[in-house]
């Protein structure tokens, strides 16, 4: 198994039915697909960290990248493991509020983030994300 792990900015404005829209498709395709992970929304800036069978992420990162809905998809992470972190969530979602980032955590949605840096700090990514496991619905 892999997991890929990204960060995106939204073309379009996602309003609370869209962010609806959106996930209740990719949860019925990750089910079909057996993907599991995790998405986070802040004020037009995606995190995602996807989990399964090598070609199954792969065909849906491929998916998800072709999308323009969203852009500038920066791949933080893609590693081989061998258990699921998110295993409980066909996609666990939280929208978070427009400045929430807590203390400590470089700020994976920054649109001036320094590439270099975020790819550098990427374990702070999967800790991140991590922290939301419990309340992701
Ligand atoms: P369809 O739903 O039939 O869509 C066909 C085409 O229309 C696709 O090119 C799609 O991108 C586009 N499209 C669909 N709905 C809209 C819309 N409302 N507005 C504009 N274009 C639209 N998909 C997953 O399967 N799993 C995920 O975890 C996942 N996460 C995502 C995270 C983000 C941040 C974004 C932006 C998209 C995500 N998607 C995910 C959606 C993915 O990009 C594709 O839209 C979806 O997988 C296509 O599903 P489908 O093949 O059944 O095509």
């Amino acid at each position: 198994m892999i997991r890929v792990v990204y960060v995106s900015f939204a073309t379009v404005p996602f309003s609370d039915a869209s962010l609806d829209e959106l996930l209740n498709k990719s949860r019925d395709n990750n089910r079909r697909d057996g993907i599991t992970g995790m998405l986070l929304y802040r004020d037009g800036d995606f995190l995602q960290i996807l989990e399964g069978e090598a070609s199954a992420v792969n065909e849906t990162y491929q998916r998800i990248a072709k999308d323009n809905r969203h852009g500038r998809v920066l791949v933080l992470d893609e590693s081989d493991i061998s258990q699921r972190d998110f295993g409980d969530w066909s996609m666990g979602f939280r929208r978070l509020g427009r400045t929430e980032m807590p203390a400590g955590f470089v700020d994976f949605f920054d649109r001036r983030f320094d590439t270099a840096t975020v790819v550098d700090r990427r374990s702070e990514a999967l800790q991140f994300l991590a922290g939301f496991r419990e309340i992701g619905r």
